[in-house]
């Protein structure tokens, strides 16, 4: 209410009709523009789709002067300035694939009476060539340089991981220029890296503006996989039962699997599916891609290389056949779901097997050793979101973004809050020990030890292969006859998932001794 008497508001909400054609703001908006109006820094975390680029568009227009954006992304940019030309707002884009005679125009323009109102550039332009940096210095001098904005924002902390070097320089803008404000966005943020920003672009005062990242119609599930058959039977019971006129999109891992499968449901269940992966033709793309938003084809079945740009409000589902290398990407996936407001499913295929050929794959990947830790690190939380079946999926999916959520607001709509399963939490500490030390006595025998050896030996099973291997002579065989097969599959599980036991294929080895069990070893909450 208090923002609707500043003296811009008409003003503002004036331009957003006949300017934007947009009818009212999203949440959250019109505060973002209020502090750009009052020449606030201003701090936006809101996820992907929620409308950012409007809280510093619109100032820009309203405003007199330029706004720099500096953004990584030279597709999006243009996106965005295609966008903004359309509805006749002046706006010109400096970047690396242009003519230097194009660039030496847009520059020569800033400086002229006919000046942009938004000037979009990549970070390595607005640092590289001297005439950028005396033609910011002109404007900013004869008071003409508005405000500066840091798209994707996160690129600037190495917290977060997809530090970028074009960034660095962007910790000299206020120094440079102490008089101009300075705007950050970003849809990907933990509170580290939400400090770090504000810490390197020197904006302790911005107005910080969060929006949650809970999307209250997406319905989450987890669901073994029992093998690739198995999946995609259920796959098509689950489309022809409750989708069968619905949009939806099923992530495969690999290119072969989304032939495979996309020929599998039209084949075998008479579906009607088309597969997308990045090694298909520019005008089969374009083409698939064009069907699908046009609803000839319903389900595409695609890798994470379908997504970029898709703006279809009313996909119903969507399934991962294989597990998605990060959180953060599962939530960019299943965000296509349900743009329109209305429920969504989610469902996430997921197995051993699964977790071990992605290991496998990660490690033979030619990236430095650094990032394949982080690679392996992001890929462990997937795990734990799967193999965790107690906590509200939300909760671990928000948990992750560094958003404290109430699973009560989960409302059941996830696998997890559904279940009224009583939960049970007990202390497996002295049986994990137990599983270490006589994983270390089988070790010994020099063959290698599969999952299900170990829950066998613990169990102290009587198989023929357990005889024929020498395992049962081994010190510690059948140390934990009390737990149930479940239970010691569960319990190896959790060893595995917390890093206490780890796994390369079928070669099981652990680097932990047992006085770090003992000493960090939490307790395990299931279900029974
Ligand atoms: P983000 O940058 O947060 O991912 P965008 O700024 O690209 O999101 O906006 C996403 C979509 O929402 C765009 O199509 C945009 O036109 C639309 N949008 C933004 N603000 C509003 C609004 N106030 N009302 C309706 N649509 C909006």
């Amino acid at each position: 209410a208090d923002l609707k008497t500043r003296p811009y508001y008409n003003q503002i909400l004036d331009t957003l009709k006949r300017v934007f054609g947009l009818p009212t703001f999203r949440p959250k908006q019109l505060d973002a523009i209020c502090a750009a109006m009052d020449g606030r820094d201003v701090f936006v975390l809101f996820p992907t789709g929620s409308g950012k680029s409007l809280t510093f568009q619109l100032p820009a227009v309203c405003q007199k002067g330029v706004t720099i954006v500096v953004s990584p992304l030279l597709s999006l940019m243009r996106d965005q300035v295609q966008a903004l030309q359309k509805i006749g707002v002046h706006c010109a884009l400096i970047n690396g694939d242009m003519k230097e005679s194009e660039r030496t125009k847009v520059k020569t323009q800033l400086r002229s009476r006919d000046k942009p109102n938004l000037l979009y550039v990549t970070p390595e332009q607005l640092q590289m060539s001297g005439y950028m940096q005396s033609t910011l210095q002109w404007l900013y001098e004869h008071g003409q340089l508005m405000r500066f904005v840091i798209d994707e924002a996160h690129c600037i902390s190495d917290w977060g991981r997809r530090f970028r070097d074009s960034y660095t320089h962007l910790t000299e803008l206020r120094k440079s220029y102490p008089k101009v404000p300075i705007s950050a966005l970003t849809a990907t943020a933990n509170a580290e890296v939400v400090h770090d920003i504000i810490s390197r672009l020197d904006i302790p005062n911005c107005v910080r503006l969060k929006l949650s990242f809970n999307r209250t119609n997406l319905d989450y599930e987890v669901r073994p996989k029992k093998s690739h058959k198995a999946c995609v039977d259920e796959i098509a019971a689950l489309i022809q039962t409750r989708f069968p006129t619905h949009t939806g999109i099923i992530y495969c891992h690999s290119r072969d699997k989304c032939e495979e499968v996309a020929k599998e449901l039209r084949e075998r269940y008479k579906l009607n599916a088309k597969h997308f992966h990045a090694g298909l033709a520019d005008c089969d793309k374009r083409r698939v891609q064009r069907e699908w938003s046009e609803g000839e084809v319903l389900i595409i079945v695609a890798t994470v290389a379908f997504g970029m740009g898709i703006d279809k409000a009313d996909v119903r589902y969507v399934i991962h056949h294989t597990l998605p290398a990060t959180l953060a990407n599962y939530y960019q996936e299943t965000g296509r779901a349900g743009r329109d407001g209305r429920p969504a499913h989610c469902v996430l295929f997921y197995s051993y097997g699964d977790v071990t050929s992605r290991l496998e794959m990660i490690r033979k990947d030619e990236k430095p050793e650094e990032e394949r830790r982080w690679m392996e690190e992001d890929f462990w939380s997937v795990v734990r979101y799967c193999s965790n079946d107690v906590r509200c999926r939300r909760q671990q999916v928000l948990d992750f973004f560094g958003e404290k959520f109430d699973p009560a607001l989960c409302r059941d709509l996830c696998d997890n809050c559904r279940d009224k399963t009583p939960v049970s939490s007990e202390d497996y500490t002295e049986d994990a020990i137990r599983a270490v030390a006589l994983f270390e006595n089988l070790s010994t025998t020099g063959t290698p030890i599969t999952k299900s050896h170990l829950v066998s030996a613990l169990r102290g099973s009587k198989l023929r292969t357990m005889v024929d291997k020498g395992f049962v002579n081994v010190d510690g065989y059948g140390s934990c006859k009390h737990l149930t097969q479940q239970l010691a599959e569960r319990l190896i599980d959790e060893m595995l998932f917390q890093g206490v036991l780890t796994t390369v294929q079928q070669k099981t080895y652990q680097d932990y001794t047992s006085s770090y069990l003992k000493a960090s070893y939490p307790r395990v909450r299931m279900k029974r």
